[in-house]
């Protein structure tokens, strides 16, 4: 691989992935092996560091993590890669996504159920949205697209490909009664994504139950 091609150092990002997993376990973002993250360590080749599957992410050490190929093929790491890493692969090539993060709160578990009918949620009007990359002012209005959860991963990534084309300026996408996917330019982007974004989905839930009937 050229230096040319490469986007991110190994070791870096590995143990940036590991942080990231003990800090979102610590928030309550990613409890019972749930969750998953990546980042793009080069882009031509494309090759991704992820999670492998089914770890406790509050755990995670350097072994965990894989290198993939675009095909999902393992090229470093044992162990296998998370069920969907199909749909990482898609925001890392759809939205030109360098990492992407996938919590299952329960803030994003319930608005994504809420809002489902409707094909997504509105977060408008909140500071905290300047938090979220080309946003500078709070009268803006987020649209978070809602997608059915599913086990079948090829129709999921399909799901977010067609989401992704008719929302290219969206921040992050939930999976109904699941969690959340958003990604950023690196993992710090990223991760400040997610703190964002549950932060909102926190407020804007307490704020929906304050006003039922
Ligand atoms: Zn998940």
């Amino acid at each position: 691989m050229s230096e040319a091609s490469l986007v991110a150092n190994w070791d870096d990002v590995v143990s940036r992935l590991c942080e990231i997993g003990r800090e979102f376990y610590s928030r309550g973002w990613v409890y019972g092996t749930s969750g998953n993250f990546s980042a793009r360590i080069s882009v031509d080749p494309l090759r991704l560091a992820i999670t492998s599957s089914g770890l406790d992410k509050g755990a995670l050490s350097p072994g965990h993590i894989l290198e993939i190929d675009s095909a999902a093929c393992v090229l470093r790491g044992i162990g296998r890669p998370s069920a969907e890493t199909s749909l990482h692969l898609v925001l890392v090539q759809q939205a030109a996504a360098g990492a992407v993060l996938h919590t299952h709160s329960i803030w994003s578990t319930l608005l994504s159920d809420r809002w489902a009918a409707q094909g997504g949620l509105v977060l408008e009007g909140y500071e905290m949205l300047k938090g979220l990359a080309g946003i500078v002012t709070h009268e803006h209005r987020e649209w978070v697209p809602i997608i059915e959860n599913s086990q079948d991963y090829a129709a999921l990534s399909a799901a977010l490909s067609s989401v992704l084309a008719d929302y290219p300026n969206c921040h992050g996408v939930l999976l109904r009664k699941h969690g959340l996917y958003t990604w950023g330019c690196d993992l710090a982007e990223a991760r400040r994504h997610v703190e964002i974004l549950e932060f909102l989905f926190e407020a804007e839930a307490r704020r929906q139950l304050a006003n039922q009937p």
